[in-house]
């Protein structure tokens, strides 16, 4: 494992000037102008080189965010060929944005790698399977229906005892590593048919005045709603207890994420006017629009960016955004009385680069955990880095987020803990299910679990 920290400044970078080149031939990306002009603002100075995950793996210039910021700019100029070696480079950045955290130049480096994956869409050569999956992505994971029916088969051969014997048999073996990994981080049980939420819940406890603390419209998420629904079930029963009254709309979908990241920006932008019809048509405005998955969280908060240049949703996008919350943000800014259960455990906490880096809200679920009476939290090292889940990352790039999800738990091995604490669906089921691989004993808690025990003592 190569881990490198180097932050030379390599003659790769120094063709980026201010000014647009004239192009050597080649087709011109034309993108968002916005875009390109952030890219300019790189000063080249290699501080984001050793936060970034796969630079410090590899140690590959052009698997850095400065090698890559000069391939997305000499591609938008035609003056380098969009061959699939290049593009290699920019499939293999899990947009974890940690880049973005560090950079004194205020790089907005998201933008411009999802606005040059979606340009750059149209003129790929995908192979079968890579198609197959990504059709997976677009067209049954963001539909719950969808997802449950494909689940169903799996679910009742889990309940006849059937699964275990298909997996013993090695015969999964033979599928492409991408399905492999599939079935890898489906958990060994769960409901036949995950059940809906219902469409008001009402404060508990904890009001101010005889009032509810806030309004607030939960998102319960596409995948989140089929795999993640009891942490659903228990943020809004922790919700409602610390005074908060809260609204599931019935017409919520998916945030348009995993569009958004394979470059399907209509589709994104179509899930995104959805959300907003959704939630702003539900009786009373909600003061919060609260989710417990970084990645959709951060998708979320994006609505403003994606539908900016559209007359009719610009505003109302805006609005939406701002009033998007992680489950842990809100429940620290409503700054409700200290939990009064002892949790008996002790733990590590990995951050979810969405929650981190996108979001900038890493701080809420630690300061949180750190109120509970007997939880020891113990340090993890490299606690901000990639797990290698990335969304879809570890379906599409299943090496490189495999060697990343390694590196994450040999860490966690180190702290002595067996139970490790994330705020994203993704991350935990990449983990739990590399942990699997490894043999290593470990168990994956959201945040919302500790703190549902340490507020209502069961
Ligand atoms: S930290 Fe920012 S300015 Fe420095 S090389 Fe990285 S992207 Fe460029
Ligand atoms: S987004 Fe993450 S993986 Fe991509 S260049 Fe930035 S730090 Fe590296």
């Amino acid at each position: 494992m190569t881990q490198a920290t180097s932050t030379q400044n390599p003659t790769v970078i120094s063709g980026l000037s201010s000014s647009k080149p004239k192009p050597v031939g080649l087709e011109i990306l034309n993108l968002e102008s916005q875009a390109y002009d952030r890219a300019l603002s790189c000063v080249h100075c290699g501080l984001c080189l050793p936060v970034c995950p796969t630079y410090t793996q590899n140690g590959l210039e052009s698997d850095s965010p400065r090698g890559r910021i000069y391939i997305m700019k000499g591609l938008a100029d035609g003056m380098i060929e969009p061959n699939e070696n290049v593009l290699k480079h920019l499939d293999l950045c899990l947009d974890c944005q940690a880049c973005e955290t560090i950079c004194p130049s205020g790089v907005v480096y998201h933008e411009l790698l999802e606005d040059t994956r979606a340009k750059l869409k149209p003129r790929r050569k995908f192979t079968f399977t890579h198609k197959l999956v990504q059709g997976i992505f677009l067209h049954i994971f963001p539909h719950p229906f969808r997802l449950k029916l494909t689940l169903l088969p799996v679910r009742i051969m889990q309940k006849v005892g059937l699964w275990r014997i298909l997996m013993r048999s090695g015969l999964t073996k033979m599928l492409p590593s991408q399905f492999q990994k599939m079935q890898q981080m489906l958990p060994e049980d769960g409901p036949l048919w995950e059940t809906g939420l219902e469409a008001y819940y009402p404060a508990m406890q904890n009001l101010v005045e005889g009032k509810p603390r806030a309004k607030v419209a939960m998102f319960p998420g596409c995948v989140g709603s089929v795999m993640y629904q009891d942490i659903n079930r228990k943020t809004i029963q922790l919700l409602t207890h610390l005074g908060c009254e809260v609204v599931v709309p019935r017409q919520a979908t998916c945030c348009g994420a995993i569009h958004h990241h394979a470059g399907e920006d209509k589709g994104a932008r179509d899930f995104a006017k959805a959300n907003i019809n959704a939630y702003f048509n539900v009786k009373n405005l909600p003061d919060f629009i609260v989710n417990n998955i970084a990645g959709c969280g951060a998708g979320l908060k994006e609505f403003g960016h994606l539908l900016k240049n559209d007359p009719a949703y610009a505003e109302k996008a805006a609005a939406f955004a701002s009033k998007v919350r992680d489950v842990c943000q809100l429940i620290d800014e409503l700054n409700p009385p200290p939990p009064t259960h002892p949790v008996k455990k002790t733990v590590t906490y990995h951050h979810a680069c969405h929650l981190l880096h996108a979001q900038k809200a890493g701080d809420p679920p630690l300061r949180l955990l750190r109120r509970v009476a007997d939880l020891k939290v113990l340090p993890l090292q490299e606690a901000d880095f990639c797990c290698g889940a990335a969304g879809t990352y570890n379906l599409t790039e299943p090496e490189m987020a495999m060697q990343l999800a390694e590196r994450k738990i040999r860490h966690i091995q180190e702290t002595g803990a067996s139970i490790v604490v994330m705020s994203n669906l993704g991350c935990a089921m990449q983990i739990a299910s590399e942990a699997k691989r490894l043999g290593v004993k470990l168990t994956t808690e959201h945040p919302v679990e500790i703190l549902y025990q340490a507020y209502l003592g069961h």
